[in-house]
């Protein structure tokens, strides 16, 4: 640490302020930079490739040093937030000129990467969530707030489990932690699986703005956390919080659940090997075509509904619309037209708006008759709710039209932002400074006639302001008296007269006051705005609902979805299905469609099937179409009837996303106890290949196992697909399972896939197939074909380490617990038993 006596009175200063930000860069205004001292200024030269440099390069220790130019520093500071980094902007707050000696300085915001309201990291269809998040020892309270758009909601969470949900749906890049007694092991999980970064703010003093907002929710500790949400917000931004929205409570119970391994699982928004958006069932969604449509389709997808009202309100949308062409196609080319109005809305509050911002504010509204008329065209009442929100705001339309000029530039502080007749004072200036010239010309012609002094001039200058001048040739011809002196050169004397002072004062007036008095004028019109921002925020609610809507028609009528119908029952028959996105990345001709029929009693299906056959394909496109189903949108399938599930649970290959230091097989065993501790009778679980991260007869008993409890204690719906063949006779025992399998034909000694789901189980394995496809050596698979055989006739091969074939499935018969110790040596038994304890 340096040493605080040798310190001049600025670095004091610094070194205080610093002190509050202990875990933010300090930018630290000198005249003309921000600088960085110390270990800041080490850090941030090396993340921005900057000079490092010292303060006082010649003392025993000299304070390192770096600096980024004022005017170029938001940049820089995006770089750094974008990482991960904080940002404490520190300004001077006094003006130097007029201050002796320490000019003061305050922090006048904190950029944080979940506060950051504009540059790279904030991308158009994200939205930019900053969670806060409580524990009272029995359950979490979080709240979220998108700065941007001034969302605000909270909920309540029963464990650490949800908050890692919650926290990665909204893809929180902030959490801001509101109780010390948030345990670390949640802490390490929300760093390592999300890459969080971590704030804190525990003292909360209540303000009415803050009740205001909070006044909406139940519960203390939605309450709690909420306001100290608030209170972060406004201790680091510095700024109006006008635009932030009352607080919603919600619960994840409403909605579709699935846990964070699911939704990686299944790629929803992101794609697993690449982490973009390609390739995902966003990516196949996602025809908004306004920003705030795109965020709120990503809100659907993390949250379909389980209500069968809502879903079907969604669905009669879109079933209008779908038959609709033409007023679709209205309506798109309608919402191209609507800038983003709730990150308008959400910088009228910031006061950071400029009269190309309001102009872009009142293209969007005059969108809206068009809109309207277009969906009152098709409405059946489907809309009506929809209409009711939508108001075209025509008050703001005509303020800004009447107001703001066409041609307003970026800056609101240099003119012409507003137009001709909207205040007569200011059109008074406007008539000054375009007519000054023509009335000093005229001046000048008038004198000139008066005194026969053809060369006679008005001119100006910053001292005297406009003088008539006479050369001394002609100064002899001047009537005496007539002007006032005002100075004198060596050729020419310079006059003034009252006339000409009064043109004057006119002109630099109207110059100078013009500037101001726009100024004045633009912020009334923005006040006016801010008053309309509830009206604005619900109006771009609608808008952004309606942008969805329609771009599930779209993908809807582009793919030939059907409508679901909804079962109240548990039968689930989805005719002739396909996978979504599969089927749009390898086009409709290429993919084979597959029914899924599982009639109320059935439970669950049995997938046997070569690998690389298709059975994962075959239990994900169930998921996506459910999630399809759920959020309201049509279905790829020729029919579907399905029941509402109130979860999903997955154990899908392809994501063996290991967690440091857990091996596949215990995340896999991980996620089974998920399933199995929380699956409900509605609810759907995908178990893929469930076992295979362990030795052959360890994995088969507890995958049978676990399809045993699933029938017997959990009743969900489950998919289990397996190469174990041997589980396929456990349909003669377990009467809600069905055995089905994959389809593939044998064709001079290779293998076809038929990716086509049959009924009954597979008869063979075709792995020794696959490895000869693979192209393993010739020897090899002849020996691998032999052992099989032999295994296959339930022969032990001597000496070749193979232990005797055991049917898990007849063992269980004679016993419904794991009987398949009775068949074990000794030593096998024990590790099976030590496995099962
Ligand atoms: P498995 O889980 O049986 O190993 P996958 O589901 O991973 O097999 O599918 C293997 C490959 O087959 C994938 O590349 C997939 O694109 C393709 N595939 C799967 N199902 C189909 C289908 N119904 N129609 C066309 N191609 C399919």
């Amino acid at each position: 640490m340096p040493q605080k006596t040798k310190n001049t009175p600025m670095m004091e200063q610094y070194l205080s302020i610093k002190d509050q930000y202990r875990d933010a860069f300090l930018f630290y205004r000198l005249g003309d930079f921000y600088e960085l001292f110390y270990d800041d200024a080490l850090k941030v030269a090396q993340l921005l490739e900057l000079t490092l440099t010292s303060r006082n390069k010649n003392a025993e220790d000299p304070i390192p040093m770096c600096g980024v130019p004022y005017h170029a520093a938001s940049n820089y500071i995006d770089i750094l937030v974008e990482q991960g980094y904080k940002v404490a902007i520190c300004e001077q707050v006094e003006d130097p000129k007029t201050t002796k000696g320490m000019v003061k300085r305050e922090v006048i915001q904190l950029v944080t990467p979940g506060t950051l309201m504009e540059g790279k990291g904030v991308s158009a269809k994200d939205n930019n969530f900053l969670t806060a998040l409580a524990f009272n020892k029995t359950q979490y309270g979080l709240s979220y707030v998108d700065l941007t758009t001034g969302e605000l909601c909270s909920t309540l969470l029963q464990d650490e489990e949800s908050v890692l949900n919650e926290a990665s749906s909204l893809q929180t890049k902030e959490i801001v932690l509101t109780s010390n007694e948030i345990p670390e092991s949640l802490k390490e999980t929300l760093k390592t699986r999300l890459g969080v970064v971590f704030s804190s703010q525990e003292e909360y003093e209540p303000n009415a703005e803050f009740q205001f907002l909070t006044s909406g929710l139940v519960s203390d500790l939605e309450k709690e956390v909420t306001g100290k949400l608030l209170q972060y917000l406004s201790l680091t931004q510095k700024r109006s919080l006008d635009h932030i929205q009352k607080a919603q409570s919600y619960e994840v119970d409403h909605y579709l659940k699935m846990d964070h391994y699911s939704k990686v699982n299944l790629e929803l928004k992101e794609s697993i090997r690449t982490g973009k958006k390609h390739g995902t069932l966003l990516w196949l969604l996602d025809e908004t075509k306004t920003a705030m449509g795109g965020r709120l389709l990503k809100q659907w997808l993390d949250r379909p509904l389980i209500q069968q009202s809502e879903i079907i309100k969604r669905q009669d949308q879109v079933a209008s619309l779908l038959q609709a062409f033409f007023e679709r196609e209205d309506l798109k080319e309608a919402l191209t037209k609507v800038y983003d109005l709730e990150r308008l809305a959400g910088r009228v509050a910031f006061g950071n708006v400029n009269g190309r911002d309001l102009l872009q504010l009142k293209s969007s509204l005059e969108q809206i008759p068009a809109i309207r008329t277009i969906l009152q065209g098709i409405d059946q009442g489907e809309w009506t709710e929809t209409l009711e929100g939508m108001e075209p705001m025509t008050d703001l339309v005509e303020l800004i039209g009447q107001s703001i000029s066409e041609e307003a530039p970026l800056s609101i502080t240099e003119g012409n932002v507003i137009k001709d007749g909207f205040n007569e004072q200011l059109d008074k200036y406007r008539e000054a400074m375009r007519n000054g010239k023509q009335w000093i010309a005229e001046l000048e012609a008038k004198e000139r006639k008066k005194t026969g002094i053809k060369n006679l001039k008005v001119g100006y200058n910053r001292v005297f302001g406009y003088y008539i001048e006479i050369t001394k040739a002609n100064l002899a011809n001047l009537e005496e008296g007539i002007y006032e002196r005002k100075q004198t050169l060596t050729n020419a004397e310079r006059f003034i007269t009252p006339e000409l002072k009064e043109l004057e004062k006119l002109i630099l007036e109207a110059e100078e006051q013009s500037v101001d008095l726009e100024y004045e004028l633009f912020l009334n019109v923005r006040k006016e705005v801010k008053k309309a921002i509830d009206r604005l925020q619900r109006l771009a609610k609608m808008i952004s609902k309606a942008d969805v809507l329609q771009g599930f028609a779209v993908v809807s009528e582009r793919y030939q979805y059907v409508r679901p119908q909804l079962s109240d029952g548990k039968e689930l028959n989805i005719v002739e299905g396909r996978h979504p996105v599969v089927e749009k990345v390898l086009g409709a001709q290429e993919y084979i469609p597959n029914s899924i029929q599982m009639d109320k009693e059935t439970l669950i299906l049995l997938i046997t099937g070569p690998n690389m056959s298709g059975k994962s394909t075959y239990m994900r496109q169930l998921a996506l179409t459910v999630i399809l189903a759920q959020m309201g949108c049509f279905v790829p399938a020729e029919s579907a009837v399905m029941p509402i599930f109130d979860r999903i649970f997955t154990r899908i290959g392809a994501s063996d996303d290991l967690i440091a230091g857990q091996s596949t097989f215990m995340v896999e065993m991980m996620e089974a106890n998920q399933a199995l501790l929380h699956a409900t009778p509605n609810s759907l679980v995908l178990f893929d290949e469930l076992g295979r991260g362990t030795a052959t007869y360890d994995g088969m008993a507890l995958a049978q196992a676990i399809i045993e409890y699933i029938h017997q204690h959990v009743g969900a719906k489950t998919l289990f697909s397996t190469h174990y063949h041997e589980l396929t006779v456990l349909q003669d025992e377990l009467s809600q399972l069905k055995n089905i399998h994959v389809g593939a034909v044998e064709k001079d000694g290779d293998l076809v896939f038929l990716h086509k789901m049959m009924e009954g189980p597979a008869d063979k394995s075709y792995g020794v197939h696959v490895a000869k496809i693979a192209g393993l050596p010739e020897e090899l698979l002849k020996r691998a074909d032999t052992i099989l055989q032999a295994l296959e006739k339930g022969k032990t091969l001597q000496n070749q380490g193979i232990p005797k074939e055991t049917s898990v499935a007849e063992s269980s018969e004679q016993d419904q617990q794991l009987s398949l110790f009775n068949d074990f040596t000794e030593e096998e038994s024990d590790v099976l038993a030590q496995l099962k304890a």
